[in-house]
């Protein structure tokens, strides 16, 4: 499949049917399989041979699903996981332990930033945040001797900075950590990060990937272009012996591209459980086989939509990175040349309560706390996730009290830009 272009490993990748097979990724509903020596289950469950055994670690749906992402990323290998929160806690813990540091951009998705902040400071993993357009002695500072990796977004959720990843990857390296993206807002229709120096990418693929708000999953692919050996004192988990394995070394044994994901599955998703059902993994291809279609009306949509608002004399501003008005244009057109994602954000003249007005009077966008799915909608976060915060919090959270994010989805663009002038103007 590796040769074929990212339109047709989104409906074809991962999955090719034999004679007489299913044309459609079967459901392998069941969480056990079946061996007729202990033996051949013993070697299993020593890592020598591969196979399934218990659906906790690995099914073979959930596997065929992970295979298509990971061609579509143009990784080595892939991993789903029961969320995207639970994708970026494995990624990030693969390779960290108690006493370790993150160095991570600080423009990035609130739940991520919490993990990082609070859940993962808990498990005495520290973690500096940076500006991602921060100085270059900023960046190096943010640097200890114990940092592991490097964290952003490629575009921040709800922010909308475009992060320069290829800059990202320059400095992760020079320390000799890599860079991990969350790739979860362009999705590799639009960017594929490992093409610009990243090492490891998530998803939340909850997102465009499902597309329908469907199901809940996330995604973890490994370039297997960072060579753990070569830092061997930085990631013992990877590159010594792991006892809970009969003494097996993920570095030596996998090599490269496959120590990664296969130690995350092999320890973490056995010790931790945060497996998808196998189920959401086949809600998650059938999203997958539309994905390049969709992705490119959400931009489409997004765009027409930013026009709009911008000419529109009850809009303070407009940040969509598709915009060429945006802080972040340049960044864009770098990374992502056919498309961004379709997610815009705006204030409303008149701050806190012209927004909350608008946001009622809308008829066919709904009030939602999601983004990134077939049907608009939009949030304001001033009246909704952050109302606790004053109007001064707000703003130094980047959040301003007339922030509106607008999902735009794949409906008609002109019905979209309708139902916005009817609620402005209202
Ligand atoms: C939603 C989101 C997550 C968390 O994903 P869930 O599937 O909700 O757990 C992580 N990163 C980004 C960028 C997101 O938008």
């Amino acid at each position: 499949m590796s040769e074929y272009k990212i339109e047709t490993k989104c409906v074809q990748g991962g999955y090719t049917a034999g004679n007489g097979e299913p044309r459609q990724v079967p459901i392998i509903q069941s969480t056990t399989f079946k061996y007729t020596t202990g033996e051949a289950m013993g070697q299993l469950f020593d890592l020598e041979a591969s196979g399934y055994f218990y659906s906790r670690l690995q099914n073979p749906t959930c596997d065929t699903v992970a295979a298509k992402i990971c061609e579509m990323e143009g990784g080595s290998a892939a991993m789903l996981t029961s969320s995207g929160m639970a994708a970026n806690f494995l990624a990030v813990f693969n390779i960290c332990s108690c006493g370790d540091h993150i160095v991570s951009s600080a423009s990035i998705y609130g739940g991520t930033y919490n993990l990082f902040a609070v859940t993962l400071k808990r498990m005495g993993i520290e973690v500096t945040f940076i500006a991602p357009d921060c100085s270059d002695e900023e960046f190096e500072a943010a640097f200890r001797p114990e940092t592991k990796l490097v964290f952003g977004e490629t575009i921040a959720n709800p922010a909308l900075n475009v992060l320069d990843i290829e800059r990202f990857a320059c400095v992760a390296h020079a320390h000799g950590v890599p860079l991990i993206i969350d790739n979860t807002f362009p999705t590799p229709v639009n960017c594929r990060p490992f093409e610009w120096g990243a090492d490891i990418v998530t998803h939340s693929t909850t997102k465009y990937m499902d597309g329908h708000g469907s199901a809940v999953g996330g995604a973890i692919i490994d370039s297997g272009k960072f060579d753990w050996m070569a830092h061997a004192d930085k990631y013992p988990g990877l590159c010594t012996p792991d006892d809970s394995y009969h003494g097996i070394t993920y570095a030596e044994k996998f090599g490269q591209g496959g120590a990664y994901i296969t130690k995350a599955t092999a320890q973490l998703m056995r010790d931790l459980g945060v497996t998808p059902a196998p189920m959401s993994a086949y809600i998650l291809n059938l999203g997958l086989e539309s994905l390049h279609v969709r992705m490119q009306r959400h931009c489409d949509n997004a765009l027409k939509v930013a026009k709009y608002l911008e000419s529109s004399d009850k809009v303070a501003w407009v940040n969509y990175p598709g915009l060429e008005s945006c802080r972040d244009y340049a960044l864009a057109q770098k990374y992502m040349p056919n498309g961004t994602c379709g997610v815009v954000s705006f204030g409303v003249k008149g701050g806190r309560e012209a927004a909350g007005k608008f946001m009622n009077a809308l008829k066919l966008i709904a009030i939602e706390t999601h983004v990134a799915d077939a049907r608009s909608c939009c949030l304001h976060p001033a009246t909704t996730t952050h109302r606790q915060l004053s109007d001064e919090d707000l703003i130094a959270c980047g959040v301003g009290p007339d922030l509106v994010r607008l999902s735009c989805g794949i409906e008609n663009a002109d019905d979209l830009i309708a139902d916005i002038e009817q609620a402005l103007n209202s």
